[in-house]
Parts: C-alpha cells; structure tokens; sequence
C-alpha cells in the first residue's frame, strides 16, 4: 500500500464511493487531508473494563459479561434483551432493532463486550444498543488506548470513519506539515497519529495523566503548524504585493491642508503620525495595505478622509465601506461637509436606494463625479462601476471577518487598501493574524475628554435611572437607550442586512454560561421601552431606532438626534458601530448582561465623544453569571479598550475581538486564539527564522489551504 497523497480525494481510500465521499463533503472532508485534520472532539475511556456490579445509571462504560439468555420482550414496543453477568453482577443489553441471526448469536456462555450508556431499565440496569463485540469466551483486557469520537454526520458510523483516518495516516506517502528546525517538536504526521488515538506502544500502559499530557503536546505541534502556516502565508502576501504596481498618489495641491484649517479641532499627536503614514504609503506605486486601529473615539474617521482628499486631488476615486448604513449615512455627512466645500463629491451608495435614484449614483460613479463613494458592503458586491478607483477604505472591518480580506482589484490593478478597526486586537495576534499588513495604532484620545463613567445597576432600580434620565436631559444632555432586542416577540437584533449579530453569539454564549440558573426574564425590548420611556418622561423628546425600521426612518431619527431636535434615542445595538454624536453624554445599556465585552465597550464608546462629563449605566438582570460579573466589573474599572481587549481574551475568546463569531466564519481549523494564544508568538518566531520560498509555500498550501491569492475578487 501507500502512495496516498494529500490532495487525493477521499474516494482514493478503499470503501469509500461516491455515496460516502458525499456524506464526507458534508463534514468538510473531500480531500485526504481534510480526513487526517478531522481531530477527535473528545475521547471516550475504553481502556478499562467495568465490573457489572460497579456500575451506575448515567455513566457511560465499557463492559463485559457472560451471556446467560437472550428473549423478545413483547412490551410497548418489541426487544431483544440479552441477559450478562459476570463475578460481581448483571446488565441486560436491549436492542429494538435485531435480525434472527443476531438473536441467535447471543448463545448461552457467550461473552458480549460492549460500550454505551447505562440506564435503569423495567428490570434493573440495562445498555440500549450499545457497540458490542461477540467472544467464544472471556474476552482479553482492552487495548490501552482512548477512542477518539469525532464529529458525525448521518450515515457515516464512527467507527467507519475512524478506520477511514486510520487507513489514510498509515498510506500517506507524503511531506506533511511545516518540518520545523527544533527537535522538540514530533512529525506533523506523528502529531496526528497521536490525537486520531493510533500511536500506542503495545504493551506500554501509560496512566491517564501521561496520556493526557501527550495528547496536549500532540495537539499543540499541529495547532502550531497551522499559526505558522497562516503566518507564512500572510507574509508571501504581503512580499508578493511588493510587487504590484497601482497608481501613486504623492502630494500635490494640498487640499488636506485646507479641511485641516477647517475643522476646528487640531490633530492629536498620535493622528498626525497615522496620517503621515497614510500619504506617505499613497505617494508609493505598491499598494498601500495599512491596518489603522484606535480606540472609539480616537478620530480614525479623519485620517481616512485626508487619505480620500489625497486621491480627489489626482482626480481618482474613493470607495468608503461602512458595515451598517446608520454608520454609512454618517461617515456621507461627514464627508460630505469636510470634502464639499473643497469641490470633491460625495455619493451613498447603500442597498436600498429606490431604483432610480440607484442609476444615478451608479452614473455619477462611473462618470467620476463622485470622487468619493460612501456605502455598505453592497458597494463592493454589486458590480459598481468605478472610473478610476485608486483607493479603498474599509471602516470598522472586524465587523467583516478575519479572513474576508477586502482586497479589491479594479481594471487590473489593486488599489490602495486602509482599513479601520476600533477593535484592539492584543498585539501577538496582531503580528500572526495580521502580518500581510502595515499596523498603524492611534493611541491617543483627542484632548479634554474625561474618562466614561460607568455604572453598574440592578434592574430593580430601573425607575431609579429612567428618573435619572428625565433629570440629565433637563440638565439639556442628549441621551441613548440601548436595548438587546427590537420587540418582545423576538430575539433578533440587529436587522438591516448586517451579518449575524454579535449580541445573538454573544447571547448564546452567555446563556450557555448561565446554564444551571433559573430561567431568566425577558430581555427588555426596544419598542416596549420606547414606549414606556414616553409614558414615564412625557416632555422628553425622544425617538426609536433599530434595524428593522426603513432606512429613511432610520437615518431621520438619526439625523434629528444629531441636531439635538431629539433628546433620548432608543435604539438597539445598531448603533453599536461608528455612530458619532458629541452631544450624547449619558447611555444606559438595557440587559447588559446579554452583551460581549467588545460589544459593551463599541456602545460605550457613543459617548465620552465630546468635552463634558458622561456617563454609562449598565442594566442588568440578576442573576449574573460568573463570567457576566467580570464583564461588567472590568467596564466598570477601565476606559481603555486594549486593557479590555485582553480581559476578553482572558474571559471568553478572540471571537468577540476579531469577529469571527459575527460572522461565522472560522479563521482557522483547529486552533483556538484563546487558548492557543501563547503559542502565536512561538509561531512567529520561527516563522522568521523560515526561508521564504516557493517549496515551503507549496507545503502549507498543501496541508493547511489557506487560499494564497484565490480571494482576490475581481471587481
Ligand atoms: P472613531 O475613531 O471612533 O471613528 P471619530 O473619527 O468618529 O472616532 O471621531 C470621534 C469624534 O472626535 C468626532 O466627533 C471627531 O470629529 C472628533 N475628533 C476627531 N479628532 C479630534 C481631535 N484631534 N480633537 C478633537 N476632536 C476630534
Ligand atoms: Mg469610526
């Protein structure tokens, strides 16, 4: 045998057919290694046989006993019931499914080894079909190995697939994994032998802890091989835009200048530096790719329009992202007001714009009127014709997902790429998840703004803080009531076309969390709070915004908001992203307890925008979760989001920081940034020490298929 290789299909194993392959598909298997990276869940302990006497309801073991008789049971349904004992007690074994030859194999003297779970049957401990095995006679001690269970799907029984694993790890015939320099680390294909349970020596029983600690160390080798390959793959990206070409941008009129006299606030230190990155980055014929974080609030949004100004000033086009269309219509203002006066226009394009009023944009697109074009994702997906796009810009882009690389190509060429996250992301993840990228870190808040004072409250004291909010606006504060879901019926979120919402994951993951209390109360509904909120403050003007409402309606209350026409917002999380009112300065956050960290901190971040004092109320319904009372502590005793950051990544995981929960995609296979985080910077390390060549990329390609240019749409 052998000769099996890592991209031959999974139907170049013996007794696997089209049928099979098909099911496989449905796991993500179709190619042999998809079979040998499909890891064990977990194990089941079949290396110790249980006396019948020692067993117990609820426990799942491995058995074995003398067959003293097998009968049909005629009860309410039809079984077979095979009667075992051995020295220290009796099971019966039930199974409602049984041809005539297997009922007659259940010969009196017989032994019968079985796995499955124990239950309290009519006539005392019983198995309901359990896997057996028959023996003439008492069967030998259990090999010393766990099984490993894997992830199922319907007609492929678990052990067909692990013989399936089994026979691709004995026949590959191939160079598997990265051959990494330092003798510590096992083969990958060694690594995988181990996990897939195969890797026993016979006859060396070792005790559970040393098995334990191989199956880690196991598991660790390939999760490492799998950072390092993304590592190696970003890098060869980001040497392979080296050596593209696109339009220069160098300085020319110096329009930026004049937005600069007119803006009425001076630039921070940190921004002036992100901002001469930028132009600097333009000025060059290799694709700009700069990743620019900052905090909520740092004033991202102005360095992306001096970059936009930069392109206007060669007569070449803009494309601004936003993930929400509040957040679209905001940055079309923004842009609007800075860019207008200096003769550059502005166009929206989002999803929903009538028919007409679509064909216009998209001429004034094409036309190159607007030299900046805001709009929601549907501006990349609806085959927009651009007249000359040098520049793309992506704001809040872990909304969009890890892997979702907005590179764009327009006429062949790619433009220039900047994109923005208020999310900080730690940097050791950073460096391997980012490292095709340039990283610019504004780490500084304009001055004079003060620190959000946060509260945490009980939702007892709920009238406490509606009275509160009827004396801050009186005071002549403007004020958002954030609340999880839209109406009581149900738990959506955030409609509007966005991506699964953050609040939902988040929401599953806290119920999760809360397994073992009490059911909780309904989440307070947005609609149903709006309308308490109008009943119980009578002269505040308020109005409601969540994602279900037209966008008309939407961006109207927004836009009143704004003006300060409206003095408390009910919203749900869709203003979670980008929305910037400096006037707001108290938000209460309605069942903050449903929420992430990332989340809760994005919402914050609405206010503290200006120079007076705010203020954060966070609702929550007791009882709170271990986890929920963390969250909620650590907003309460800091502002700083990379502070936070890492707490999230302490408490729950990086889905929340890179955004992968959002949108369900899976940045990697098997490894888990949370937990796995400390093997990212290793990753690195020898990722460096790594030649960059052709052999190594063919290598990782091989094993790990991070698509290397594939996902460079055309647009
Ligand atoms: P974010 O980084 O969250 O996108 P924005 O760009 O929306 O932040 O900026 C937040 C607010 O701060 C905006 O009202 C913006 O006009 C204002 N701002 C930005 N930079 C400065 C600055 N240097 N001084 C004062 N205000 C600023
Ligand atoms: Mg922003």
């Amino acid at each position: 045998m052998g000769g099996l290789k890592l991209r031959d299909s999974v139907t170049a194993l013996r007794g696997v057919g089209p049928g099979s392959a098909k099911r496989l598909a449905r796991l993500g298997i179709a190619e042999i290694r998809d079979l040998l990276l499909h890891l064990p869940l977990r194990y089941q302990d079949r290396t110790r046989t249980t006396p019948l006497g020692e067993l117990a309801a609820g426990t799942e073991c491995l058995v074995a006993g003398e067959v003293l008789g097998a009968d049909v049971n005629y009860g309410r349904r039809r079984s077979l019931l095979v009667r075992l004992q051995d020295d220290s007690g009796r099971l019966a074994m039930r199974l409602f499914h049984y041809s005539r030859g297997q009922r007659e194999s259940f010969a009196p003297g017989a032994w019968v080894r079985c796995f499955g779970a124990v239950r309290m049957g009519p006539m005392g401990l019983e198995m309901v079909h359990p896997e057996y095995r028959l023996f003439p006679s008492e069967p030998p001690p259990p090999a010393p190995e766990l099984t490993p269970v894997y992830r199922q799907t319907e007609g492929i029984a678990t052990a067909r697939l692990a013989g399936w694993i089994e026979a691709a790890l004995a026949d590959v015939d191939e160079e598997f994994g990265i051959p990494l320099p330092d003798q510590d680390f096992p083969l990958l294909l060694d690594a995988l032998r181990c996990v897939h349970g195969r890797a026993v020596d016979e006859g060396d029983v070792e005790d559970g802890e040393a098995r334990t600690a191989r199956l880690a160390a196991a598991r660790r080798r390939i999760v490492l091989d799998e950072l390092l390959a993304h590592y190696l793959v970003m890098r060869r990206r980001r040497a392979a835009r080296g050596g593209l070409a696109t339009t220069p941008l160098p300085p020319t009129r110096q329009l930026g200048r004049e937005l600069l006299r007119n803006l009425g606030f001076r630039l921070t230190g940190a921004q002036a530096r992100v901002a001469r990155d930028v132009l600097n980055d333009l000025a060059s014929n290799v694709p700009m790719m700069r990743l620019l974080q900052g905090d909520v609030g740092s004033g991202k949004t102005v360095i992306a329009a001096f970059a936009a100004i930069r392109a206007a000033e060669h007569g070449c086009q803009t494309a601004l992202m936003a993930p929400t269309e509040i957040l679209a219509e905001q940055h079309f203002e923004t842009f609007s007001a800075w860019l207008g006066p200096l003769g550059i226009g502005v166009g929206l394009l989002t999803g929903r714009l009538a028919a007409a009023e679509r064909r216009a944009r998209l001429a004034a697109v094409a036309a190159g009127e607007d030299l900046v074009v805001v709009g929601t994702h549907a501006l990349f997906q609806s085959g927009v014709e651009f007249q000359r796009l040098a520049l793309a810009i992506v704001d809040e882009q872990h909304r969009f997902g890890v892997e979702q690389r907005m590179m764009l190509r327009h006429k062949g060429e790619v433009p220039h790429h900047l994109v923005m996250t208020a999310t900080p992301i730690p940097r050791t993840l950073t460096m391997a998840l980012y490292a095709d990228m340039d990283v610019s870190v504004i780490d500084e808040l304009p001055p004079g703004r003060q620190a959000v004072r946060t509260r945490v409250v009980a939702m007892s004291r709920r009238n406490d803080v509606i009275a509160h909010v009827g004396q801050a606006v009186v005071a002549g504060a403007q004020v958002y009531w954030v609340c999880t879901v839209i109406d009581d019926q149900e738990g959506e979120t955030n409609g509007g076309g966005q991506p699964t919402t953050e609040a939902t994951a988040t929401r599953q993951a806290s119920s999760n969390l809360g397994l073992g209390f009490p059911p909780r109360d309904p989440e307070r509904a947005a609609t149903t709070t709006f309308d308490e909120l109008q009943e119980l403050l009578p002269n505040v003007r308020s109005a409601l915004v969540h994602g279900r409402l037209p966008a008309t309606e939407k961006a109207a209350a927004m836009a009143a908001f704004k003006a300060g026409e409206i003095d408390l917002l009910v919203a749900t999380t869709v203003i979670e992203v980008g929305v910037d009112v400096p006037n707001a300065s108290l938000m209460v956050i309605d069942n903050a307890e449903r929420l992430g960290l990332a989340q809760l901190h994005q919402l914050r971040g609405r206010v503290g925008r200006g120079s007076a004092r705010s203020d954060c109320v966070l609702l929550y319904q007791p009882p709170l979760s271990e986890v929920a009372t963390q969250r909620l502590a650590v907003l309460r005793n800091t502002n700083d989001g990379f502070a936070i950051a890492e707490k999230d990544l302490e408490l729950r995981g990086p889905g929340d920081i890179l955004g992968t929960r959002q949108t369900g995609e899976q940045a990697f296979r098997i490894a888990d940034l949370a937990e796995d985080a400390a093997l990212v910077p290793i990753a690195t390390r020898i990722g460096d020490a790594l030649p960059d060549s052709a052999e190594l990329a063919g290598q990782i390609t091989s094993t790990w298929a991070f698509g290397a240019e594939a996902d460079y749409p055309e647009m």
